[in-house]
């Protein structure tokens, strides 16, 4: 069902939502069309101004609500993750509380600073600066965090200003929408400030990211679908920004800690069976460890069990769908074997639950190598020298990396020289709160103040 100008609008057509694990029908979503969009966006258009004049007091009062909506059903929306992501508990628990600590933030956020008073250029002049919101937000968001990634757009965006359209994932559009739609309207939130337009990514999806009517297109996915936005975008010069992903490395260094970089590794490469865009998908090993580091990673992952996320035994769940198995299993796996990668445990599934897999002999023209793999794979390349290592890593596309050393400088130092937006020494996917940081949903105006009389400058005529 979409949520459209505070009202819940049933489809025409719908599709059914499943559960990954089992393959249950938990729900249905609507298949959204342009013409629903269209209705989203003139609805957040209308509500845009009245929202962004209520003072920042009352926007984050709507932001608590909001949060408190969510919190009132906490155990409800941990459960429906893992049905609807198939993850196990401890990664829906961490997915549903990061998106009611980002709602925290941006509620104090909102009431913070909204610009600053500038050193005057000249003198008698008051140079002040403030945030304005952009105006109407198109947020399209994957299925694999739903809730945080909406939540890491949606409430910097409504914090400032802004109002919203949201085209969640279709694999998860119940947490990813629905209960987000129905949270919002229990917490009174006024009519068309938060919208929810459901569907598959070409037609619904397209359509919000085509639309004229947005400030801002934020889009986070896949680098194949972003970029299809970002040249469509280009033609019309509408402003998009994307978060996407990338072939995340990770260091493994000489003087390492094997047995911790191997269980490290775990969580960088297996954290929701690999499907994070911060999984690391290459693992550089410096010769004289790669041995051991190849034992202890085997030795580890063969300890995993793979089966029903409401197991309390199961370390991993599912895989999202058949595609990505599919993806995974004949797009990397195989054609990596066939270019001489060995496989040293797993590559074998039961419908979407794929064993974890440690690749050994990994070189860079093959997939497993090149490719973000979104899957619980962990490819092993060798480098001679730390030199190697680092152009190994470079040149490809990465948002974070981890470097093993017990000489910290020496990590360090590596680590300045990894090309990714955040790099981890000796450690996994720590979290430094990155995330969190505010996307940018406001736009800055800098304005000028004549303080004293008028210094016209001898050129103007009278
Ligand atoms: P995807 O690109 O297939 O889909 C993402 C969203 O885009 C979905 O809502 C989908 O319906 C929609 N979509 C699909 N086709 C579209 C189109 N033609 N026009 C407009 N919208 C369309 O990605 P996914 O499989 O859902 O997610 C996995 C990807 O997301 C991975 O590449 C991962 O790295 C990336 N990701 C990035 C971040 C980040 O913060 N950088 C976070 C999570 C996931």
């Amino acid at each position: 069902m979409h949520y459209i100008d505070g009202a819940f609008v049933p489809a025409v057509h719908t599709a059914p939502v499943r559960e990954k694990a089992t393959g249950a029908e938990i729900g249905r979503y609507a298949l959204g069309t342009a013409a629903d969009v269209d209705r989203a966006v003139e609805a957040a258009r209308r509500a845009q101004p009245g929202w962004a004049a209520l003072g920042a007091p009352e926007r984050a009062a709507y932001l608590t609500a909001f949060a408190d909506q969510l919190r009132s059903r906490y155990d409800e929306l941990v459960e429906l993750s893992m049905r609807e992501t198939g993850g196990v508990r401890a990664k829906a628990v961490d997915e549903v509380s990061a998106g009611l600590k980002q709602l925290a933030i941006s509620a104090v956020e909102a009431c913070g600073t909204a610009g600053e008073v500038l050193q005057p250029y000249k003198a008698g002049k008051l140079s002040l600066s403030r945030a304005v919101p952009l105006g109407v937000l198109g947020i399209i968001t994957p299925w694999n965090y739903p809730v945080n990634l909406a939540m890491r757009a949606v409430a910097p965006g409504l914090a400032f200003g802004n109002t919203i359209v949201l085209k969640p994932a279709e694999l998860t559009p119940i947490i990813g929408g629905q209960v987000l739609a129905e949270a919002a309207h229990a917490a009174g939130l006024p009519p068309g400030v938060f919208n929810v337009v459901e569907g598959d990514g070409p037609e619904a999806g397209h359509a919000l990211a085509e639309h004229r009517g947005l400030d801002l297109l934020d889009f986070t996915g896949s680098r194949e679908v972003g970029t299809a936005i970002a040249l469509s975008a280009a033609r019309d010069l509408r402003p998009v920004r994307l978060e996407l992903g990338g072939s995340n490395a990770f260091v493994v260094l000489d003087d390492a800690d094997v047995e911790l970089a191997a269980s490290c590794a775990l969580i960088a490469s297996l954290e929701f069976q690999g499907q994070t865009c911060i999984s690391a998908s290459r693992h550089i090993v410096l010769e004289p460890v790669a041995d051991a580091y190849v034992a202890a990673l085997t030795r580890k992952v063969e300890a995993l069990k793979v089966g029903d996320p409401f197991d309390p035994a199961s370390d991993l769940g599912p895989l999202i769908s058949e595609v990505q198995r599919d993806r995974v299993h004949e797009r990397i796996v195989l054609p990596s074997v066939a270019k001489g990668a060995v496989v040293a445990t797993g590559a074998t599934y039961d419908g979407l639950f794929y064993r974890p897999t440690v690749l050994t002999g990994v070189t860079p023209d093959m997939p497993a190598f090149a490719e973000e793999i979104f899957g619980p794979v962990l490819p092993v390349t060798v480098a001679a020298t730390e030199e190697e290592a680092i152009e190994l890593v470079n040149g490809y596309p990465m948002l974070m990396n981890s470097v093993f050393s017990r000489d910290l400088m020496r990590g360090l130092a590596v680590a300045e020289r990894l090309n990714a937006g955040e790099v981890h020494v000796n450690d996994a996917h720590a979290r430094h709160g990155a995330e969190n940081q505010m996307p940018g949903f406001t736009r800055r105006q800098w304005i000028g103040v004549q303080r004293g009389p008028l210094d016209l400058p001898g050129w103007t005529r009278r």
